[in-house]
């Protein structure tokens, strides 16, 4: 590391992942453990990268902000995977940038949400604090402490308010609040985040309805047994605490003891046990579920369970399953940074400048090429294109404008999305541009750009046209695609396929052969291992010369 004294924080964490082995240390236990291990080297990684944006490269200050952060209790939770088929239950900061079918929010009482009191106080005192700049500046204010006590609650109100918007925004489907009418003999008004959004007829009881939303006031006792006072009750408590950690001793009599014991006291009564398990033996059958349950545990065995309903897939990530497994795991998946990006983000930023440029060019319906430069240069002055080579960029821009000059009127859509369920899975794409064909009213064209100069295989071509066709028909019904074009600015001809009798052939005037059918199956096939995988591990691949390339070495091999 001494020779690599100019490196940026984020990749100095990179290089002690790699040069201490610690990225390699979760490499061949792919469990659910070692996944959130590694998901907690991408959380500090990503806390260097937004470090250095604001704040420079500079190590020393970065291991100050640490320690600020560690001081004011402000570190990041540790990266969890959340399980799909369990009630997570977890705080607000740790559900950041999860999301659930169904959420439930409890508390949204007066003084429980939003929270004044709590939280450490910062170790940077006011007077030197942006936030309570103008009231020492002030010099009409006479009672500063106070003005910075209510300055503070405001302050605290809004970070309360944000952690609201993240509560609220986890649920993909179904999102519940609740709040108790009393919180021991206290009655409490509902949060005044609830009133923001509405609920401000809460005395009235009953169903309210209002917009999206529905208030159910809900007047049943739910915790009537801890309320309850006597010997009774109390023994009752008793014998269920006794039945619950006779649970794990082990000792059969002792566990039906106290669960016999605990039906009686709840029943009233003490009924022939003996009769009453001859006569039900039957229905429980223990064994049974027990060999069931432990024979799907043992086939399990990282123990994370693959959703169908949460994982999406697309082209490019069936090609790098394809790659490498593992290599699939850590990008899509676990999404984990790598040093050799730098290597290639001078041609990846050019080709999205190019698209960039392109995309704003087409669905404007361009008319001259002098326009088409005029927005190169609007959009090469845009940060995130900074140092991007103009020239090389320049060059793809002007084969486009010398082979679709005619053709730009005809455009109907440009970067689409689209989302097709295949095969039990969800299949998403973004397609570069959809034209019209000439003289038809519903048959259209896919345009693909490639700004490199290499081409993809036969195969490669057949999984993405063909999937960006059944993506289109399946959110456009009312279209039929004609003609898939792999516009590649970089080499002398696009590669055009037309449907006929039902089959894309190619139309570039080659011998290529036509687009292969049987690719979306073999997608499907891909999506039905990486199922498996999620739940078995996925394996490296067996090419080395795969790795040779691979950013992700740093967390593989030996
Ligand atoms: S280094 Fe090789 S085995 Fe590891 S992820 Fe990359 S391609 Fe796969």
């Amino acid at each position: 590391m001494c020779g690599k004294k100019n490196l940026d924080v984020s990749d100095l964490i990179l290089e002690v992942y790699d040069q201490s082995g610690l990225s390699r240390q979760f490499a061949h236990t792919d469990t659910k453990r070692s996944r959130e291990a590694l998901l907690n080297l991408r959380q500090l990684h990503e806390l260097a990268s937004n470090f250095e944006e604001f704040h420079g490269r500079d190590l020393s200050l970065f291991i100050d902000y640490l320690e600020i952060l560690d001081e004011m209790d402000g570190n990041p939770s540790p990266a969890r995977i959340a399980d799909e088929e369990a009630i997570n239950l977890m705080t607000i900061h740790s559900a950041k940038g999860l999301e659930f079918k169904v959420v439930f929010v409890t508390n949204l009482a007066k003084d429980k949400f939003p929270l004044y009191r709590g939280g450490t106080e910062p170790l940077i005192p006011p007077e030197l604090m942006e936030q309570y700049r103008d009231i020492f500046d002030d010099e009409s204010i006479k009672d500063t402490e106070k003005a910075v006590r209510e300055r503070k609650k405001e302050i605290k109100k809004e970070e309360e308010r944000r952690l609201a918007y993240v509560a609220l925004t986890r649920a993909k489907e179904h999102l519940f609040l609740t709040l108790a009418i009393k919180y021991a003999d206290d009655e409490r008004e509902p949060s005044e985040f609830l009133l923001d959004i509405g609920y401000d007829n809460w005395r009235a009881g009953g169903n309210i309805l209002y917009g999206d939303l529905s208030y159910f006031r809900d007047n049943d006792i739910k915790v009537r047994e801890m309320v309850k006072d006597s010997a009774l009750e109390r023994e009752k408590a008793m014998r269920k605490r006794l039945l619950i950690e006779s649970l794990d001793s082990g000792n059969f009599a002792e566990i039906m003891k106290n669960t016999l014991l605990y039906q009686a006291l709840k029943a009233g009564e003490a009924p022939d046990f003996k009769e009453l398990f001859d006569s039900n033996w039957s229905k429980i059958n223990p064994a049974e579920d027990a060999e069931k349950i432990l024979g799907i545990i043992k086939e399990n065995k990282n123990g994370v369970k693959f959703n169908p309903a949460t994982m999406t897939f697309s082209y490019s990530s069936i090609n790098t399953y394809e790659n490498c497994p593992r290599q699939y795991e850590l990008k899509e998946l676990l999404r984990m940074p790598t040093r050799d990006s730098e290597d290639s983000t001078g041609a990846m930023n050019r080709g999205t400048f190019v698209h960039k440029v392109l995309e704003m060019a087409v669905s404007e319906k361009i008319t001259t090429k002098g326009r088409l430069y005029e927005i190169r240069d609007t959009v090469a002055k845009e940060p995130d294109f900074r140092g991007v080579d103009i020239e090389a960029a320049t060059a793809a821009l002007d084969v486009f404008w010398e082979r679709n000059k005619n053709r730009i009127a005809n455009n109907l859509m440009v970067e689409q999305r689209f989302a097709v369920p295949l095969g039990g899975f969800t299949f998403k794409g973004f397609i570069d541009r959809v034209d019209l064909m000439p003289g038809t009213k519903n048959e259209i064209e896919i345009i693909d750009y490639k700004t490199g100069k290499s081409e993809p295989g036969p195969d490669a071509r057949s999984k993405q046209l063909l999937l960006y066709a059944r993506g289109i028909e399946h959110v456009y019904p009312q279209y039929k695609v004609k003609r898939l074009t792999l516009e590649q600015l970089g080499l002398l001809n696009p590669r055009t396929f037309e449907m006929n009798d039902g089959k894309f052939e190619s139309a570039s005037g080659s011998r290529m052969e036509g687009l292969d059918e049987k690719a979306v199956e073999d997608m499907i096939e891909i999506a039905r291992k990486i199922a498996h995988d999620y739940e078995y591990g996925f394996e490296r691949t067996k090419d080395e010369k795969a790795c040779g390339e691979c950013g992700y070495r740093l967390y593989c091999g030996e």
